[in-house]
């Protein structure tokens, strides 16, 4: 893999999706969002799993099979041929060897319905060729999740679909401040600085965890710290999964309006009341009100507000908010 530029997040990706030719037929499927859009914000560290455990391009494509021995990867077979190879094993081996190096990871874009690299709806035959069902994952990408449960992954498809990607996408920023602060020397104040910092957000995405967080943190020295900002981690990465409804974002910028109730001007609150109605019946993005509100914050400058990252959780540039 390529050395880490300085300041980018570093993201995994398959391979294909950089435009690397490494899919069995010699081709890729280059993904013009991650090399033209996120490349400016992420540093990706491609990795072809098939290449990687030795198959070669180009190859013959490759399934999942369901057998006695579990699920293995194979060739699939040309139509009247017998089941040729089995690669389990050396991917498996492939696997094992580089989990350990992607610990450096944000998070992973991965090719769907890959047998190595797909996330999830993956096709797995039987041994006769029949579809058995279609909810597997590739062998890559399972044991990729396994390894890092609290890494935001997604599939490079769905990150057509605009709520999925804004949602990936600030997962991976909170994912990130989170590393940062693990990496420097986890202490109970910047733990307790992190969740401050991104209470808001959680109450956006998931109200019932983001009242669990809080108590969790309400005595430091109940457990050791690492244990403690593990639990925590785990449930607010899942609590993050969630998507924002728009009705959860209408209540936190309520909330947050209430802060600017006796500094604000009269028709400055009206504006935002408005704004945010508008937004809740459709009839504007959520970067309309939220620009109103972060303007407020501007000329308020609320010391509490001014520290959530719900207010920017990702560089405006992307313009995912334009979107929602
Ligand atoms: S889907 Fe994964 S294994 Fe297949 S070519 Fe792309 S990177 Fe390689």
């Amino acid at each position: 893999m390529d050395q880490p530029l300085p300041n980018k997040i570093q993201i995994g990706v398959s391979g294909c999706l950089l435009g690397q030719q490494v899919r069995y037929d010699g081709g890729h499927k280059r993904s013009r969002y991650c090399t033209e859009v996120l490349s400016h914000y992420f540093d990706f560290q491609p990795l072809c799993p098939e290449m990687g455990a030795g198959l070669g391009t180009p190859r013959q494509a490759m399934h999942l099979v369901e057998t006695d021995k579990g699920i293995r990867l194979r060739p699939t077979p040309k139509a009247d041929k017998e089941q040729g190879d089995d690669y389990t094993d050396m991917m498996n081996g492939f696997i094992c060897s580089c989990l350990g190096g992607l610990r450096h990871l944000r998070g992973f874009i991965l090719m769907p319905k890959s047998p190595s690299c797909g996330m999830e709806r993956v096709r797995i035959y039987n041994e006769n060729r029949q579809v058995l069902r279609h909810n597997g994952s590739g062998l890559f990408a399972n044991a990729l999740m396994h390894r890092f449960p609290v890494l935001p992954v997604e599939e490079a498809g769905r990150l057509n679909d605009q709520r999925l990607r804004e949602n990936f996408i600030e997962r991976v920023f909170f994912y990130d401040d989170w590393c940062r602060i693990v990496d420097d020397k986890l202490t109970p104040a910047a733990l307790l600085d992190f969740h401050t910092r991104h209470k808001f957000q959680l109450l956006a995405h998931d109200q019932a965890t983001y009242r669990e967080l809080g108590p969790m943190l309400a005595n430091l020295k109940v457990n050791p710290l690492k244990q403690i900002a593990e639990n925590y981690i785990g449930k607010a990465m899942q609590a993050m999964s969630r998507i924002v409804s728009p009705g959860a974002n209408v209540n936190v910028m309520q909330h947050i309006a209430g802060y600017f109730r006796d500094e604000l001007e009269a028709h400055d609150r009206a504006m935002i009341g408005e704004q945010i109605d508008a937004y809740q019946r459709g009839d504007v993005p959520l970067v309309v009100p939220m620009t109103l509100v972060r303007n407020a914050q501007r000329k308020i400058r609320q010391p509490y507000l001014g520290r959530q990252d719900y207010l920017h959780p990702y560089p405006d540039a992307l313009g995912l908010r334009n979107e929602l």
